[in-house]
């Protein structure tokens, strides 16, 4: 059950979600968020697509009373850099003073780190994207750029060069994989994804890697790959990922997942940490499932539902059921969704293959893991019922 005071460490996603569901779920006593930026908590999806287009600006979570009206205690600007389980103590730095704060049920929401390319530490014109700062001062960067590299075909890597290809900007994307997204939807699809990047002029390069950022006068000029050849850009964006943001449990003893899992909290099914007052969700927390196997995943949805899950968790409310996996993209006007938990080495059934958009069944062992499909929408969603109970992938092929 909850103890009061309740703090949550993030005023991201997670935070503000897991703070709503305690207040609708009836929790009444102290509520404190606790988040390390100084804008207002804000949503990070729309940073690679419309903010960075500039056809969006509205980007908050909630609106600026909602946290009064909820009596949540939002304070940003509030870092936390050290928490003690045994004394039920976090450590908060705040304009470089560091004041204790007690805590009854402590929740971990961090997020991630952004990786940054090495040794670009104070290059200007290499950019990452997981802030709303970092996304405005890209597109502020782009505004007088002819030439871009974006460094990573990921998620974000592909809708970061859809966007800058939106604004006019030449793109070349560079992937050591032999396609973009191969990595998580394997090669089959990436090679559609592939498609629609040739298609709209993006300079496509894959099977290589970048071996160096090139600068000049500490300004970044463009990248040296790894094939011997040279791209010259005006700006670099480095889409490879991120890590877990858990360096202030360092000395706490609370349990950090093996990397080879995923890195980030170790959870138990309920979010639970390895101290039984402190609990992690989002993308910083890694879950056991069902199946007891450990799991950390960085999606918008996912997020939400494990908001919810801990809510009720603590709540001592009926532990809601989880929902199919989901994860949408938007690149080139399309979108891009996925349910379920394909995997690149599941079969791939393409079902439906228009040049452009596309649907595809993933299955293993016969059983459907997932569904992954681009502009095509109703057809994905009516899918979806598929993956709530074991069902054969023929079920779906004979319909
Ligand atoms: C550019 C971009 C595009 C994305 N697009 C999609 C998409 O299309 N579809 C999709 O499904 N998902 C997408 N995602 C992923 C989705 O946004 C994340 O899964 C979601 O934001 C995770 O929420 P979170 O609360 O775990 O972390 P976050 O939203 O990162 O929030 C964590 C917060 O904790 C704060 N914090 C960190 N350390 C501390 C500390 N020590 N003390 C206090 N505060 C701290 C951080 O500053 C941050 O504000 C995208 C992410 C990015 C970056």
């Amino acid at each position: 059950m909850v103890k009061s005071p309740m703090v949550i460490v993030g005023a991201g996603l997670g935070g503000i979600r897991l703070a709503e569901n305690l207040r609708n779920g009836g929790y009444e006593g102290e509520l404190m968020l606790l988040g390390a930026e100084q804008h207002p908590p804000y949503d990070r999806p729309p940073l690679s697509k419309t903010v960075l287009t500039g056809d969006d600006e509205r980007v908050d979570l909630k609106p600026a009373d909602y946290f009064t009206e909820a009596d949540i205690d939002l304070q940003m600007g509030a870092r936390v850099v050290a928490v003690d389980p045994s004394a039920h103590v976090v450590s908060v730095e705040r304009d470089g003073v560091t004041e204790k704060l007690e805590y009854g049920t402590l929740v971990l929401a961090t997020g991630l780190v952004a990786r940054q390319f090495p040794g670009t530490d104070g290059v200007s014109g290499v950019h990452v994207i997981r802030t709303i700062e970092d996304s405005l001062a890209l597109r502020a960067d782009v505004a007088a750029a002819k030439n871009a590299v974006v460094i990573g075909a990921g998620f974000i890597g592909c809708e970061v060069s859809a966007s800058l290809h939106k604004l006019g900007v030449n793109v070349t994307l560079v992937e050591p994989t032999p396609a973009p997204l191969s990595g998580p939807l394997g090669a089959e699809i990436g090679a559609m994804v592939t498609r629609l990047h040739e298609e709209a002029g993006v300079d496509l390069r894959v099977d290589v890697g970048v071996d160096e950022i090139l600068t000049d006068g500490g300004r970044a000029v463009g990248v040296a790959l790894s094939d011997g050849s040279r791209v010259d850009a005006d700006v670099i964006v480095v889409g490879i990922g991120g890590y877990p943001d858990v360096d202030y449990l360092q000395g706490s003893g609370i349990e950090i997942a093996d990397r080879s899992d995923g890195g980030g909290v170790a959870c138990n099914a309920v979010g639970r940490t390895s101290d039984p007052d402190v609990y992690a969700l989002g993308d910083c927390a890694n879950w056991r499932d069902v199946d007891g196997h450990p799991h950390r995943v960085e999606h918008w949805t996912h997020t939400v539902d494990h908001a919810a899950l801990v809510a009720a968790h603590l709540l001592g409310h009926e532990i809601p059921h989880q929902p199919v996996p989901y994860f949408w993209s938007d690149q080139y006007g399309l979108k891009f969704q996925m349910l379920g938990s394909p995997r690149s080495d599941d079969e791939v059934h393409v079902v439906d293959d228009d040049g452009r958009k596309f649907l595809a069944y993933y299955s293993r062992e016969g059983l459907l893991t997932g569904v992954v499909g681009a502009g095509r929408v109703g057809k994905l969603m009516k899918a979806r019922q598929f993956l709530v109970t074991p069902t054969p992938v023929s079920t779906l092929l004979d319909a």
